[in-house]
C-alpha cells in the first residue's frame, strides 16, 4: 500500500520559473492570475486555486493564447486529482496537451505529459501507461534541454522500472539523476532519496536503504510546501512498511503514526465538495465558450437597447414640457448608438463564425462526393471486368483467387455505400420522395433478389402480407426497399438452414394507424447485453461469436436513421440461439386515388430488346464493361470518347437511348446535351455519373441541361433497364 512515492508536485515549482522563462508571458494580468492559482494550489486552497485558473482560461480562450490555455489547464488537471476525481483530471490535463500542442510549446507538453503518467502510474496503478507517458515526458525535456526537468522525468522513468521490477534500468537513472542534482535542491532530494532507499530495500541492501531513508526524512523540514506534505505522506509510508519487513515494530510504529498525523491534517471533506462544485463551472465554460460567449454578449447588448429605446421614448415625451432633459435624450442617444454598433459588431462576429463553419461543412460534403467519385469509378472497372471474366470464361468460376477478387471487390462497394449513406444522412442530404408503390409488388422484388443469399445458406424466405394491406400505398422506395433489404440481408446472413419471415401488417399506436414491418428469423440471435448498442455506427456482436461473419457494422445505424427519416420507430427482440426480430413501424400514407386507378390497369413491365444505344464514355475499362453489359442483354451500341464525338454520331444516327457520362475531356457531358437538344434532338439522354450526392443529382437534372435522368455507378443491368423502361 505504501510502496511508493508520489512525485506529482515537482512540476508545479519548475513550471512556477518557467511561466516567465520557458512560456514568455510578459502579460501582467495573466501572471498575476497565474501566481494566484498556482499559490492556491500550493496550500491546498483548491477552491481558491480553481477560481483563478478559471479565469485564466477564460481570458487565455478570449485572447486566443494556447500556451496560456494549456498551463491554465494544467492546474485545473492538479486541483482535480488532489481530490481523486481522476477522469476529470485526465480530461483536463488532455486539454491542456491540445493546446499545447497548438501553441507549440513543448515546455507546458512536457509537463503535461508528465502529469498524466503519473495519474496513470500513482493513481491508477497503470505502469506500462505511466512508463508511455513519462517516456514521451522524457524526449520532450530533453529537447528542451534544462537540466532540473530532465533530472526529474529521469527519476520518473526510475520510479516505474522499480515497479516493474527492471532494477538495473532504474538504477540506470538514479545515477542519471545524482549527476545532476543541486545539493539544495531539496525537493529533487525527497524523491532520489527515498527511490534510493527503494532499491537498496529491493537489493536486501538493508543499511543503504536505511540511511537513505532516513536522509530523506531529516530533509522533510527545508520543504516549504503544502503540497509537499502528500510526498511525505507516502514516505512514511515506504518507511513503515520497511521497519515492518525488518520486525522492527517500535520504529514502524513510530512512522506509522507520522503518517496518520499527516494523513488527517490533508484530507478534510469540505474541499473535496468544493472542488467538485468549481469543476462543474469550468466544464461549462469549456465547452460553450466560443459561441456562448458571442450570443451571450450579443443578449445583453440586445436587452440593452431595447431598454434604452424605451427610455428614449420617455424622455421625448417629456421633452415637450421640460426642456433641459434634452440633455438627457442626447447622452442616451449617443449611448443608443454605440450599442448599436456594439450589436452590430457581436452580430458580425455570428455571422463569421456561421460562415466558417458552414464552409467546414461544404469541405466535407464535397471531400465525401470526390472520394466516392474517384473510387468508385475504378471500382465499376474492376466489378465489370470480373463479370466480362466469369462470363467469358466460365471454368474461372472454380478459382478461389477469383472468387476472393469477386468478394473483395463486392465488399469494397457496400462499404464504400455504406460509409456514404451514414454521412448523407448525418448532413441531411437526403430528400424523400413519395411516391405511389404497389407494395406486394416491391416486397415480391426485394424477395426474389434476396434468394441468392438465402439459398447460400439454405435458408427459406417467407412473405406474409395481410389481407387489410391495400394494393398501393405512398411511401419513398428507395429507402424503404434499404431498411427492408438491409434487415432481411442480416437475418439471411445470421440464419442457416432456417426460416426468415417478412411480415406486414396495420398497427394502432396512439390512434394512429402504422403500417407494421416484421423481420423475423429463426437464427443464432443477439446477446441481451448488444440489443441497445447495435444500432450505433460501426457496432457489430463479438467477433468469436459471429466470426464467420463480414460486414461494415454501419446497416443497422443507416436503417435506424432511415426509419427516424420517416417519423418512424424500430425495434428489436431477440434469444440466442433461437433467433432474432426486428419490428419497424411506419406512418401509414394512402395512396393518391387517381394513381391508384390507372396503375391498376397499366400493363406489366415488358423486356427490352434489341436498342440502339449510343454510350459516351471516355474511360477505356468502362467503356469495356458497358459494351459487354448491352451485348449481353441484345442491344446494338455505339461509343463516342466525349461530347464532340457524341454530338458527330448523333447527326447522323438515330438512337433509341444515349447513355452519357458526365466527367470527359475535350467536351463535357452536360455541354453535349445542351448542343444535342439544340440540334432538336428528343432521344432520352441518362447521365451516368459516380457521386451519388443526392445535391449534385438534382443539379443535374433541374438545370436545363437536357438531360432526361441519371444512374449512378456502379449500377447493374436492371437499373440500367428500369431507367430506360421509364422514358421509352
Ligand atoms: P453488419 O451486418 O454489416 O456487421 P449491421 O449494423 O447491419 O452491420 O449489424 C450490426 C451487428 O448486429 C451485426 O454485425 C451482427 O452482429 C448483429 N446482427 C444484426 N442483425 C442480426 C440478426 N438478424 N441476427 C443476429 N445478429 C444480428
Amino acid at each position: 500500500m505504501f510502496k511508493r512515492v508520489v512525485i506529482i508536485f515537482w512540476i508545479l515549482f519548475s513550471f512556477q520559473l518557467s511561466f516567465g522563462q520557458g512560456i514568455g508571458y510578459k502579460d501582467k494580468y495573466a501572471r498575476g492570475l497565474y501566481d494566484k492559482a498556482l499559490k492556491g494550489l500550493n496550500d491546498l486552497k483548491c477552491s481558491e486555486s480553481l477560481l483563478y485558473s478559471q479565469q485564466l482560461l477564460e481570458y487565455a480562450l478570449k485572447k486566443n493564447k494556447y500556451d496560456m490555455a494549456a498551463a491554465s489547464y494544467n492546474i485545473i488537471g492538479l486541483n482535480f486529482e488532489e481530490f481523486g476525481d481522476l477522469k476529470k483530471s485526465i480530461q483536463y490535463y488532455n486539454s491542456g496537451v491540445s493546446y499545447a500542442r497548438l501553441a507549440k510549446n513543448d515546455t507546458i507538453a512536457n509537463y503535461l505529459y508528465n502529469n498524466i503518467g503519473n495519474l496513470y502510474y500513482f493513481k491508477l496503478k497503470d505502469s506500462k501507461k505511466g512508463l508511455h507517458y513519462y517516456q514521451k515526458s522524457y524526449g520532450l525535456s530533453k529537447r528542451i534541454d534544462t537540466k532540473r526537468d530532465i533530472a526529474f522525468a529521469e527519476i520518473n522513468l526510475a520510479d516505474v522500472y522499480l515497479d516493474l521490477k527492471e532494477y538495473k534500468k532504474a538504477n540506470y537513472y538514479l545515477q542519471l539523476v545524482e549527476k545532476k542534482m543541486a545539493p539544495n535542491d531539496y525537493e529533487m532530494g525527497m524523491s532520489y532519496y527515498s527511490l534510493m532507499g527503494y532499491y537498496y530495500e529491493m537489493q536486501n541492501d538493508f543499511l543503504n536503504a536505511e540511511k537513505n531513508y532516513l536522509k530523506c526524512i531529516s530533509d522533510f523540514k527545508f520543504q516549504e510546501f503544502e503540497y509537499h506534505k502528500s510526498h511525505q505522506l507516502d514516505i512514511y509510508g515506504m518507511v513503515y512498511n520497511f521497519y515492518k519487513k525488518q520486525n522492527k515494530i517500535k520504529e514502524a510504529l513510530y512512522y506509522l503514526e507520522k503518517h496518520d498525523q499527516l494523513q488527517d491534517e490533508l484530507f478534510s471533506k469540505e474541499r473535496n465538495i468544493e472542488i467538485k462544485m468549481a469543476g462543474g463551472d469550468i466544464e461549462a465554460l469549456e465547452y460553450k465558450y466560443k459561441v456562448q460567449q458571442i450570443e451571450n454578449e450579443k443578449k445583453i447588448q440586445e436587452q440593452k437597447i431595447n431598454s434604452s429605446t424605451r427610455f428614449n421614448k420617455v424622455v421625448l415625451i417629456f421633452l415637450g414640457f421640460v426642456i433641459v432633459f434634452s440633455i438627457f435624450i442626447f447622452k442616451a442617444f449617443v449611448n443608443y448608438k454605440s450599442l448599436s454598433k456594439k450589436l452590430a459588431d457581436y452580430n458580425y462576429q455570428l455571422q463569421v463564425a456561421r460562415e466558417k463553419s458552414e464552409e467546414a461543412t461544404r469541405l466535407k460534403t464535397q471531400f465525401l462526393s470526390n472520394v466516392s467519385h474517384e473510387l468508385r469509378t475504378p471500382l465499376y472497372g474492376v466489378i465489370g471486368m470480373a463479370e466480362i471474366l466469369e462470363s467469358e470464361h466460365k471454368e474461372i468460376k472454380k478459382s478461389p483467387y477469383f472468387n476472393a477478387l469477386k468478394f473483395s471487390s463486392h465488399y469494397l462497394l457496400t462499404l464504400i455505400n455504406d460509409v456514404l449513406n451514414v454521412y448523407k444522412i448525418e448532413d441531411n442530404d437526403i430528400e424523400f420522395n413519395y411516391e405511389n408503390i404497389n407494395i406486394r409488388e416491391e416486397i415480391g422484388h426485394i424477395k426474389e433478389s434476396m434468394n441468392v443469399i438465402a439459398k447460400s445458406n439454405k435458408n427459406e424466405i417467407i412473405v406474409s402480407i395481410s389481407d387489410d394491406i391495400p394494393q398501393f400505398i405512398k411511401t419513398d422506395l428507395t429507402r424503404f426497399s434499404q431498411i427492408l433489404i438491409n434487415l432481411v440481408s442480416n437475418a439471411l446472413k445470421f440464419t442457416k438452414k432456417g426460416k426468415v419471415t417478412l411480415s406486414l401488417s396495420f398497427d394502432k399506436k396512439d390512434d394512429n394507424t402504422f403500417l407494421k414491418l416484421e423481420v423475423l428469423d429463426t437464427g443464432i440471435g443477439i446477446p441481451e447485453e448488444y440489443l441497445d448498442k447495435i444500432f450505433e455506427k460501426f457496432v457489430q456482436v463479438d467477433v468469436n461469436l459471429q466470426e464467420q461473419y463480414k460486414g461494415t457494422g454501419l446497416g443497422l445505424s443507416i436503417v435506424k436513421r432511415l426509419v427516424e427519416l420517416f417519423k418512424g420507430s424500430i425495434s428489436v427482440e431477440s434469444k440466442i440461439r433461437e433467433g432474432s426480430k426486428f419490428t419497424v413501424w411506419f406512418p401509414y400514407l394512402k395512396a393518391d386515388e387517381i394513381v391508384v386507378l390507372e396503375q391498376q390497369k397499366a400493363n406489366p413491365q415488358t423486356k427490352l430488346k434489341n436498342l440502339n444505344i449510343l454510350v459516351v464514355e471516355d474511360n477505356k475499362i468502362n467503356q469495356m464493361v458497358t459494351q459487354k453489359l448491352l451485348e449481353k442483354n441484345g442491344h446494338k451500341f455505339q461509343m463516342a470518347e466525349n461530347g464532340l464525338e457524341a454530338l458527330l454520331l448523333v447527326e447522323e444516327n438515330k438512337f433509341d437511348v444515349i447513355l452519357m457520362d458526365i466527367n470527359m475531356p475535350v467536351m463535357n457531358g452536360i455541354e453535349a446535351s445542351i448542343k444535342i437538344r439544340n440540334l432538336g434532338i428528343k432521344t432520352p439522354i441518362i447521365a451516368l455519373t459516380a457521386s451519388d450526392k443526392e445535391n449534385i443529382l438534382k443539379e443535374i437534372l433541374e438545370k436545363k441541361n437536357g438531360l432526361t435522368d441519371v444512374l449512378v455507378k456502379p449500377f447493374e443491368y436492371g437499373d440500367l433497364e428500369n431507367v430506360i423502361l421509364r422514358y421509352i
